[in-house]
């Protein structure tokens, strides 16, 4: 074989090792340039950072974690591909459920309120497990129809205050994409497909398919009554509709032949049981989604009046006593805050958001240390901008100019206020250093040989201390002057004179002039 024959047969073999691939559901050959050992890192990575921008795990009530995972486990163990299937649930009252690719799958306690049967949770977390088996994530990824730019943690929108806010924050760096995947749509048809292998994962594993079709219509049912909560959890990403019942109902009734005899577990005292203790709680996580909209709405004391209520009724919930925590940093009652933000570390150490609460409110006592400490682990567990920014700021507080230039170029990625503010102070670090960057000076000379330069600020912020250096070459010897420059606004540029001149009768050229920006400043 020529050398050009065998390059070319190398290629091929490339593109049936990575680039095309038989998809273990469906059996289809398809395009996928995430490979397999791709789709579980990103799983592994993201899994963690995901649920934390999503609540954090139910910690109140582990045997409900136990029971939705074993559930999913005995779902996995029949399904077309085997992956480290995990489940979680996540403390959050919106209805939702997702999936990361590898197998990482999690579902909120808002969601489980609305369940009747076990067999119905099994036909949420069939769905869920074919979106990860049917490589529908890295498919999304493949086509590039993920959402660009940075996420909103969290499902709120608050409107206060944004320096004083511990929440309500923006997600940074690396943990973006796994953003992204929750909270994508895979498109009319990889949902359907998840319906129908979900409802055969279900018959293996000896659930009542039938279950899958009651499920539609309750989300129909709910879909018709539009509770906010519902609109942007799971019914953002899938939209319930009587196509999808009637889909389902076919999918089942082409099945209940072959299951004639069969007993068919639907499961509904169990799961009753499971959920026993988290419908006896539903009043204190309502007045808890109560304070969340009173802080939105910027009345505090409302808010503080719930979350006590709330206490009162589950005095073990880490969240409320968080939350609390964050109520008094609103007040500006720093170290009432701390004592908040202690009590719900001491019940659960793996939630950024009370690092993050308790740093701030370090960070306003001036106990730099312990700030520094408390947003380097809650960033550590998702990296927001908030602790980005607070972290850039005691950084150069502490005179280490380096980390804190990293630090506030991280936190610029975000939208809004912080955003901004750590975009202005990344700037006014770097411009000192590469005035060049953010300064330009073009030279040229008029009719009357005087030598020039069009300056121009390309930076978002206005600048000022801004100096260009002159350099020419006049009369057969280099003539140097340097000249201040006046502030100029960002995106705005002036022309400056520079005081040396091409004597007249002289023919000048480009490459006999210069001029260079030394210096830039806020
Ligand atoms: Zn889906």
């Amino acid at each position: 074989m020529s050398r050009q024959l065998s390059a070319i047969a190398t290629l091929a073999s490339l593109c049936l090792v990575t680039a095309c691939a038989v998809n273990p559901v469906t059996g289809r050959n398809e395009l996928s340039l995430v490979s397999e050992a791709q789709e579980r890192q990103i799983g592994a990575e993201q899994y963690g950072p995901s649920q934390q921008s999503q609540g954090g795990q139910f910690e109140v009530d582990p045997e409900l974690t136990a029971y939705v995972s074993e559930v999913g486990q005995r779902l996995a163990a029949v399904s077309d591909r085997q992956l480290d299937y995990e489940f979680v649930v996540l403390n959050n009252g919106v209805p939702n459920a997702w999936a990361l690719p590898g197998g990482k799958i999690a579902v909120n306690r808002g969601l489980l309120y609305e369940l009747n049967t076990e067999a119905e949770l099994a036909a949420v977390l069939g769905h869920e497990i074919t979106h990860a088996a049917a490589r529908h994530g890295a498919q999304s990824m493949t086509r590039g129809t993920l959402l660009q730019g940075a996420l909103a943690v969290g499902t709120i929108a608050v409107a206060v205050n944004d320096d004083l806010r511990p929440f309500g924050d923006y997600i940074v760096g690396g943990a973006q994409l796994g953003a992204q995947l929750i909270t994508q749509t895979y498109g009319r048809d990889a949902e359907r497909e998840s319906d129908y292998y979900g409802i055969q994962y279900m018959v293996k594993a000896g659930y009542d398919p039938r279950a899958a079709v009651s499920l539609q219509q309750t989300f129909v049912r709910l879909s018709e009554g539009r509770t906010s909560s519902f609109i942007e959890g799971l019914f953002a990403s899938h939209p319930p509709s009587q196509e999808r019942v009637d889909n389902n109902q076919r999918d089942v009734d082409a099945l209940m032949p072959t299951l004639a005899g069969r007993d068919l577990e639907v499961g509904e005292v169990r799961y009753q049981q499971a959920i026993a203790k988290l419908k006896q709680t539903k009043p204190a996580y309502d007045l808890f989604d109560e304070a969340e909209k009173a802080i939105a709405d910027d009345d505090l004391e409302v808010a503080l009046g719930n979350v006590n209520e709330a206490l009162e009724l589950v005095p073990n919930e880490p969240r409320f006593h968080g939350l609390k925590g964050d109520i008094m940093v609103y007040q500006r009652r720093y170290r009432e805050a701390l004592t908040n933000y202690d009590e719900a570390l001491a019940i659960d150490s793996n939630y950024f958001d009370y690092y993050l609460g308790r740093g701030v409110a370090n960070a306003r006592l001036n106990n730099r240390a312990a700030a520094r400490s408390d947003l380097e682990q809650s960033a550590k567990l998702l990296p927001t901008a908030i602790a980005m920014n607070e972290l850039g700021k005691i950084a150069l507080t502490d005179g280490d100019r380096v980390n804190a230039k990293q630090y506030f170029q991280q936190a610029a990625q975000a939208q809004g206020q912080i955003g901004q503010e750590a975009t202005a102070a990344f700037i006014s670090l770097d411009v000192a250093d590469n005035p060049a960057s953010y300064v330009s000076a073009e030279v040229f000379a008029d009719q009357g040989g005087r030598i020039i330069a069009r300056v121009s600020n390309r930076s978002p912020v206005q600048l000022g201390r801004i100096e260009v250096e002159f350099a020419a070459v006049i009369s057969g010897s280099i003539r140097r002057q340097r000249v201040a420059v006046p502030a100029l606004p960002a995106n705005a540029y002036q022309d400056v004179g520079s005081g040396l001149r091409f004597p007249e009768g002289t023919t000048w050229t480009q490459d006999m002039m210069n001029a260079q920006v030394v210096a830039a400043g806020l």
